[in-house]
């Protein structure tokens, strides 16, 4: 079958299409600025030339227009007619409590989507307007939602509660929910099949360190803890990000520095991380390793209070399972950064964890990063969130 992967933002729009046959992506592509001027959409078919176009794009059924054109462009598109795409899997980041599985899209999921909007307010009104769209101009077409937050609805109550007023948790539904679930899904799954060990028998963590980073405790083939809360803001320290802080800290910032709830939490969600700590040098891990390497204090700073946390998640964690079998990173730094996992390995020794340097710096592979002898295994496990999400819209539209 032929998939069309839909991840839509409040102006941006990413999409692939993907043969699950073969689980080979065919052509994938970009629309920015959507409803600002200077709209462009890049396109790129597997094995041919990347184009950029500018064009105006008012609004995301313009931009999903433009999307099905170049695939079916005569010339450079990767199918002849819209027909051949049998089905569409739209990302959803938060599912709430509703969803703890990918559903097929209809009115009432619709609606029910609609009914998580103020856990996401940033997202899910992006999401749905994609949905939308694509509705309108694949009118016959099966489309599938795949959450953010579904893997992480296997998590117990001791877990995902936090320790304030029940109430709360009752009235607003105020509680961990967790974020890249398709990722730590996809990842767990791909580790378990790389030893050739069964999923359901291993206890494993997934160090998603991207530009956004979360960890999660995978028992037995179901989450059992994540990092991220109820948003994305909640634990590790990412690009910037300040995860975890103690909670006073926003009213004493609010009271020295005369700054409203907004403006605090535009510091915490955009000027913190590794770019704060860093005294702004970047967010990026391949500007801190070039300045670590170069003896720069804030890249040094940054890098260390980076692997840190995550280094003290996995022990969490590791508490949280009693115990750990695999060690997986991913993502943008978790697969290229190997001076961070090395970093974030040596606070392992309690867990018998042995790195093989050479092994480590490899890129780009499903691989095993740890010596034979290693008690723990640690691994690097490439995410494919696009194809992840492929491969649930199958499952849920094959007859
Ligand atoms: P997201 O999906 O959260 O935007 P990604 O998983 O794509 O993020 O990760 C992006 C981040 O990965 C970049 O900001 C950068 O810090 C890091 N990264 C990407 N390539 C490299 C590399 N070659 N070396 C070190 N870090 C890298």
């Amino acid at each position: 079958m032929k998939i069309l992967v839909i991840n839509c933002g409040s102006s941006s729009l990413k999409f692939q299409l993907i043969d699950s046959d073969t689980e080979k992506c065919l052509a994938k592509g970009l629309c920015e600025r959507i409803g600002i001027e200077g709209s462009m959409i890049t396109y790129a078919p597997e094995g041919g030339e990347k184009e950029k176009t500018q064009t105006p794009m008012p609004d995301h059924t313009e931009a999903i227009r433009l999307v099905l054109e170049a695939l079916t462009n005569p010339k450079t598109g990767v199918v002849g007619s819209l027909e051949e795409i049998q089905a569409v899997g739209h990302r959803v980041v938060h599912g709430g409590e509703k969803f703890a599985e990918s559903v097929v899209i209809d009115d009432k999921v619709l609606k029910a989507v609609e009914e998580c909007n103020d856990l996401a307010p940033l997202h899910n009104p992006a999401n749905l307007i994609g949905i939308d769209a694509c509705r309108k101009l694949m009118p016959e077409t099966p489309m599938v939602a795949v959450f953010d937050t579904a893997f992480h609805q296997t998590m117990p109550e001791e877990a995902y509660l936090y320790g304030i007023p029940y109430d709360y948790y009752r009235n607003y539904k105020i509680r961990r929910y967790g974020f890249h679930g398709t990722s730590h899904s996809y990842v767990s799954k791909k580790a378990a099949e790389t030893l050739g060990k069964r999923y359901e028998d291993l206890k494993i963590i997934v160090c998603h360190l991207g530009n956004g980073a979360s960890v999660s405790a995978v028992k037995n083939g179901r989450c059992v803890d994540t990092s991220m809360g109820l948003t994305p803001l909640e634990g590790l320290i990412m690009g910037t990000r300040s995860g975890d802080i103690d909670p006073a800290i926003v009213e004493f910032l609010a009271k020295k520095e005369h700054k409203s709830l907004e403006e605090i939490m535009t510091v915490l969600n955009r000027q913190s991380g590794v770019l704060g700590l860093s005294e702004n040098l970047s967010s990026d891990f391949r500007d801190l390793e070039a300045g670590y390497h170069s003896g720069n204090e804030g890249a040094v700073r940054a890098m260390k209070t980076f692997s840190y946390r995550v280094a003290k998640y996995i022990g969490a964690y590791t508490a949280a399972m009693n115990g750990v079998d695999v060690i997986c990173f991913t993502a943008g730094v978790g697969e290229n950064a190997p001076l961070v996992r090395s970093f974030v390995c040596e606070y392992l020794g309690y867990l018998g964890v042995a790195l093989d340097p050479e092994a480590n710096n490899k890129r780009g592979e499903d691989i095993v990063i740890s010596t034979p002898d290693s008690a723990t295994t640690v691994m690097v496990i490439p995410t494919n969130e696009e194809l992840a999400i492929a491969r649930e819209t199958v499952r849920l539209v094959q007859p």
